[in-house]
């Protein structure tokens, strides 16, 4: 019987989600033998032509991380939707818009100004930017064009399933490929992670007395920190009330504050609003100048509660 044929594809991406599937190590073995991977160009020799001699639809799954940030990404999306029966949203990226989302907080122009022009290993004396065409003696070039803002996977295309995680942890790649393969799979639109908040199952959690209060927002280089004590306790911000569970607590196992990768459970709309409120309700004091002391003290507050998530947040962006 035939294997069913599986793609990979990055869009604005790091790359760690592609090495995550990399570093499945010997598990990898148990995917490959089960299916037959049919592009995945930044591992193998495919080609876009490749992709689009495909039959529609004779793609049993495409896995797809990265934001989607330029008429290249949305080209590729559009075309993986229409070969593939299932599209799952890879990692943090694609499921949420990812630290590429964060660039919503600049207008292209500043984005490209920074890259091209102003960060300390650039020496672009020339002011030179990039062109979506430039006519060169052999014929015309294009670039694809890198839009305003970030988007996640599913506000371009239909979605079918979401894997979270920056990167997405091995144990959950190697579940939905099975589940998938073994058409075990939840209701469509499903992120395939516990939806519990990761406190519930961080070991740090029984730690928290049974009122927690802080006076004060502190940061982990700032003090010595109990490392069996819960972060939010000791004052450090800690995603964990406001992240799905599933990653096995891993940075909290290496002793440092949850930073949100997972987004929220399927209850909460807005991640961030969540974080501040979950904040709000531990500070310790009514007196409103201290409140606002308190939370004046956290330093980025935009890229601490929506890090991973600012292109689903209720405010996506901000308007220039
Ligand atoms: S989710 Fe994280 S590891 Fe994956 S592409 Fe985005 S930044 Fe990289
Ligand atoms: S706030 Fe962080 S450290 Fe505390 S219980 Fe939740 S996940 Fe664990
Ligand atoms: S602890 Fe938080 S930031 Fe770290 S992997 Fe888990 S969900 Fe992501």
């Amino acid at each position: 019987m035939a294997k069913p044929k599986v793609a990979f594809y990055w869009c604005a991406s790091c790359g760690g989600c592609e090495e995550a599937v990399v570093d499945l190590a010997e598990d990898i073995l148990k995917v490959v033998e089960a299916v037959d991977i049919v592009f995945w160009p930044v591992a193998l020799d495919f080609k876009k032509k490749d992709l689009e001699e495909l039959p529609d639809g004779s793609i049993a799954v495409a896995f797809i991380n990265g934001a989607i940030r330029t008429s290249e990404h949305e080209e590729m999306a559009k075309l993986l939707r229409r070969k593939a029966g299932l599209v799952v949203a890879f990692g943090s990226c694609a499921h949420l818009g990812g630290i590429p989302g964060l660039t919503n907080f600049y207008p292209r122009e500043e984005t490209l100004k920074r890259v091209y022009l102003l960060s300390p290993s650039t020496n672009n004396g020339e002011g030179i930017f990039p062109k979506t065409e430039f006519d060169l003696p052999e014929g015309k070039v294009t670039l694809p064009e890198f839009w305003d803002r970030a988007y996640a996977l599913d506000q371009i295309i239909d979605v079918d399933y979401y894997l979270p995680g920056c990167s997405v942890p091995k144990d959950l790649i190697v579940n939905a490929v099975m589940a998938i393969l073994e058409g075990k799979l939840p209701p469509k639109g499903a992120v395939l992670s516990p939806n519990k908040a990761l406190c519930d199952s961080c070991k740090r959690n029984e730690t928290k007395p049974e009122k927690l209060k802080i006076d004060k927002i502190r940061r982990v280089w700032e003090f010595e920190y109990d490392p069996e004590k819960c972060f939010l306790e000791q004052g450090i911000i800690c995603m964990g009330p406001a992240t799905r569970g599933g990653c096995g607590e891993r940075c909290i196992e290496g002793n440092f504050p949850c930073r949100g990768c997972f987004g929220p459970t399927d209850q909460v709309r807005d991640q961030g609003a969540k974080m501040l409120s979950a904040l709000a309700s531990l500070i310790d004091t009514n007196d409103e100048n201290q409140i606002k002391a308190i939370m004046d003290s956290i330093v980025d507050p935009a890229g601490t509660f929506y890090r991973f998530g600012l292109p689903k947040a209720i405010l996506d962006r901000r308007i220039h």
